[in-house]
């Protein structure tokens, strides 16, 4: 797609998931949350990719309906928010019976059959497996969502090395940090197909674009961190300390202004959700919408 010089295209998604994805046995709103992140969305006139459980969606249809509604596009996050990375053979057969089952009930109630994945905990540690990835492109899914980097801004959380963030603004330490931080991914992948060695370290200082996967997949990369890395496992009901909240902010806005033309944002409802995280939420759409520069990107849906 051609857009205009100087414009970053955001690639908002959120792990839709609820208690299958949440490590805590607590009660939880999905319906009060659901709709004051719509709320927010809305009032920002921004986009979002709901990456739903597919339990969630059998069960919840009027939420996953009133997503597609308001404009956003919703993909699939497991079934039951299993962890793919080694599931056997005879495994993976049933959960694309039970995907294809959940694909279809998103179709009853949005119209539109999903075509984007995020694999439940990015599948990691390898975040890529050549089986599911070809499984998924059988079976209509045209983009995914898995690629995992580790952003040097994550070591200045509060709780790590805490202050001196402004380090990262030299291109040298940066790149160098972002390197070593990512070293799997070098060894393993050559994200822009290229066959010499070092092709996944030139992708990552180039500020990690989309790119096709063999299976024919095209692999959004996270290009921020979770929510979840920069704010913990909070319970819902449990408040962040203000400095998190502020982190959060700063990490989020700043990576924004240094993308390169592609920028994702990586969210859980019930994280960035509930209690006052949703303000980290509210604050970063205000610097981004306020950039004039921002276009959300749904790769799934025409916007
Ligand atoms: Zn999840």
């Amino acid at each position: 797609m051609s857009i205009a010089a100087g414009t970053t295209r955001v690639t908002m998604t959120f792990d839709y998931e609820g208690s299958w994805g949440m490590p805590h046995d607590v009660p939880y709103d999905l319906t009060g949350t659901t709709g004051r992140l719509l709320e927010l969305l809305d009032r920002h006139a921004a986009r979002a990719v709901f990456f739903t459980v597919g339990q969630l969606a059998e069960q919840h249809p009027e939420l996953v309906a009133e997503i597609y509604g308001r404009g956003h596009e919703v993909g699939l996050h497991g079934y039951a928010h299993e962890h793919m990375h080694r599931l056997p053979p005879h495994e993976v057969a049933v959960l694309r019976e039970r995907l294809r089952a959940a694909a279809h009930a998103v179709r009853e109630h949005t119209g539109d059959l999903p075509v984007g994945f995020r694999m439940p905990y990015l599948m990691g540690p390898d975040f890529y497996r050549p089986d599911l990835y070809a499984m998924l492109r059988a079976d209509g899914y045209r983009w995914i969502s898995n690629r995992e980097i580790r952003q040097p801004e994550e070591l200045f959380r509060p709780d790590r090395i805490g202050r001196g963030m402004q380090i990262l603004d030299r291109p040298a330490v940066r790149g160098g940090l972002l390197l070593g931080l990512n070293v799997p991914l070098i060894v393993r992948e050559r994200p822009t197909g290229g066959r010499r060695p070092l092709d996944g370290a030139r992708w990552l200082l180039r500020r990690q674009q989309p790119f096709r996967r063999a299976e024919g997949l095209v692999e959004y990369p996270l290009t921020s961190p979770l929510d979840c890395d920069l704010l913990g496992y909070p319970r819902p009901a449990e408040p962040s300390a203000e400095a998190d909240i502020d982190y959060a902010v700063q990490v989020l806005t700043s990576m924004y202004d240094r993308a390169a033309g592609h920028f994702t944002l990586n969210l859980h409802d019930w994280i960035i959700g509930t209690h006052r995280r949703i303000e980290v939420l509210d604050r970063v759409l205000a610097h981004i919408t306020a950039s004039g520069a921002a276009v959300f990107h749904l790769p799934g849906r025409a916007s």
